[in-house]
């Protein structure tokens, strides 16, 4: 067994303290306080207000897109940027097991099936391979539109999730989809600026997803929103988000069955605080990444790095231990001693609502399941 006090001692001692260390907490240390008085000032807290426009007009700076659209959470942008993808019920929308519940509930809430397909060792996401594999074995193209030759249904999207900040192979993956007729819709709840090829993550599917929950690399509290470079794409999100309410002075008429997946200004003032420290944020997990990963290199532990071409936001970092065994003796040890960790989550087919879905054979997927621990990741203060 290794030397596990070894590795509490010094993630105490990076965060200078030996109280209780959590995986991830906010950090409100610019214009959070300022802006949020200055909102309730307005009287503007709720539904529309400068910050909602401010935070989107920011955000799609950040992530060099047309346009972003605030919404409610991260799930319910997902459900949306699914929905104007094309995604309908009875669709299959191919995704990775290997995720938050969030990813495969928001192809439910759509009425659409997931397809579990196996992720890549070295990102941890969804894998063009295991892709092009299963719809090599199962599909083929009618009228310009891909379908499941087994099931009958159509296979209107791929929705790839860059796990813990780390990009997917993109370039591949674009390709595979690109050959299928399949849209992208990349969740990239957990990868707000991150890189790939130095373009930012979240802009080179049709369209992308962040998440502002209180976990997050930047916070609104709770909130999301949907990036596109389709300036029509995203009229329609924020159609659909806003309750798909025609335009008009004063009468009430709404075209089609729309969502109050608004996000509230007060919200956004948080955020728009938020989005201006993300590149300060992002310098300092770097740091704390470098530490990590020269320390868990002298403890013979491996450390998960970005993968060749991709720049990590190190929302989460993590290491991979030998097997589940000294997986589990490590989780027991470090929580035992208030420095929090966490295993990955446990594959979407294992979960009772989702045990009947497609899936391939998940062998890297399975592999890391037994292996991956979150450690704490906080901007250092
Ligand atoms: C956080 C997260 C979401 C959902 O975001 P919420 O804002 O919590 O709804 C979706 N997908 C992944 C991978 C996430 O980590």
């Amino acid at each position: 067994m290794k030397n596990f006090d070894a590795v509490v001692s010094q993630i105490q001692k990076l965060y200078n303290t030996s109280d209780f260390i959590p995986l991830h907490q906010p950090c409100f240390k610019g214009n959070e306080k300022k802006y949020l008085e200055a909102c309730i000032d307005s009287t503007f807290v709720s539904s529309v207000g400068k910050y909602v426009d401010q935070f989107e007009a920011i955000l799609a700076d950040i992530t060099n897109t047309e346009r972003a659209v605030a919404v409610v959470n991260g799930t319910a942008g997902i459900q949306v940027a699914l929905r104007l993808a094309g995604v309908e019920a009875n669709d299959e929308v191919l995704t990775q097991a290997l995720t938050f519940v969030a990813t495969a509930n928001a192809i439910s809430y759509n009425g659409a099936h997931p397809v579990f397909l196996d992720v890549d060792l070295d990102t941890m996401g969804l894998s063009p391979q295991a892709v092009s594999n299963f719809l090599e074995d199962n599909a083929e193209l009618k009228d310009g539109d891909c379908y499941n030759k087994v099931t009958g249904r159509k296979i209107s999207a791929c929705l790839p999730m860059h796990t813990f900040g780390f990009s997917v192979h993109l370039d591949a993956l674009i390709k595979v989809c690109n050959k299928w007729r399949i849209k992208i819709v990349e969740d990239a709840a957990e990868a707000l600026g991150s890189t790939y090829k130095n373009k930012p993550l979240g802009s080179f599917g049709d369209l992308g997803v962040f998440s502002f929950n209180g976990n997050k690399i930047t916070t609104s509290g709770g909130g999301g929103a949907i990036v596109t470079k389709d300036e029509r794409l995203a009229e329609k999100g924020k159609y659909l988000t806003t309750t798909a309410k025609q335009p008009h002075a004063y009468e009430y008429f709404h075209n089609e069955l729309g969502y109050n997946y608004r996000m509230p200004n007060i919200n956004a003032a948080l955020a728009c605080a938020q989005l201006e420290q993300l590149n300060g944020f992002i310098r300092e997990k770097r740091g704390l990444a470098m530490r990590y990963e020269d320390f868990f290199k002298s403890m013979g532990i491996k450390f998960r790095t970005e993968t060749q071409n991709t720049k990590a936001n190190y929302w989460l970092m993590c290491i991979e231990l030998a097997n589940k065994k000294e997986r589990n003796a490590f989780l027991d040890y470090t929580n035992s001693k208030g420095v929090m960790t966490r295993p990955i989550w446990q594959l979407m087919f294992r979960l009772p609502m989702f045990k009947d879905c497609l899936r391939d054979s998940q062998k890297n997927a399975i592999f890391l399941e037994e292996r991956i621990v979150n450690i704490p990741s906080s901007v250092r203060t």
